[in-house]
């Protein structure tokens, strides 16, 4: 799948709708995949962190690291822990190995502070190829 820059990632970040009003995302990663109330196939996890493949991927490989406890945003304090960071991070490393990122490129995107981003800390890793 060809990756367009800037077409496929608003779709990522459309808000909900609801009384003309733009509402925030529900947090479905707390509310589906952690409470495995959806099943995900996952790439790489401890005990601070989920890599899973995205259930509606965007690119070829799309894969989604969040933390498994609820960090409402990379802006919070909480993201600040540094045992959840260096976790985040290791899982990056890990999937980039595991599904031949690393020899590939690829890109990791952080979203944040926009009504439409699912307010739950994630970052999306994208491949293969950077934009
Ligand atoms: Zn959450």
């Amino acid at each position: 799948m060809q990756v367009m820059a800037g077409h496929w990632v608003t779709e990522l970040t459309t808000p909900i709708q609801r009384d003309n009003q733009i509402m925030a995302r529900r947090d479905w990663y707390c509310e589906d995949v952690l409470s495995r109330k959806i099943e995900v196939k996952v790439v790489w996890e401890n005990e601070h962190v989920l890599a899973f493949h995205h259930p509606r991927p965007q690119a070829e490989i799309h894969v989604v690291v969040i933390p498994k406890q609820h960090v409402p945003s990379l802006l919070d304090p909480l993201a600040l822990d540094e045992a959840l960071l260096s976790s985040m991070m290791r899982a990056i490393q890990e999937t980039a190995r595991q599904l031949g990122l690393d020899h590939t490129g690829f890109y990791v995107r952080a979203n944040a502070a926009a009504p439409g981003v699912t307010p739950h800390m994630h970052w999306h890793i994208i491949g293969p190829g950077v934009l």
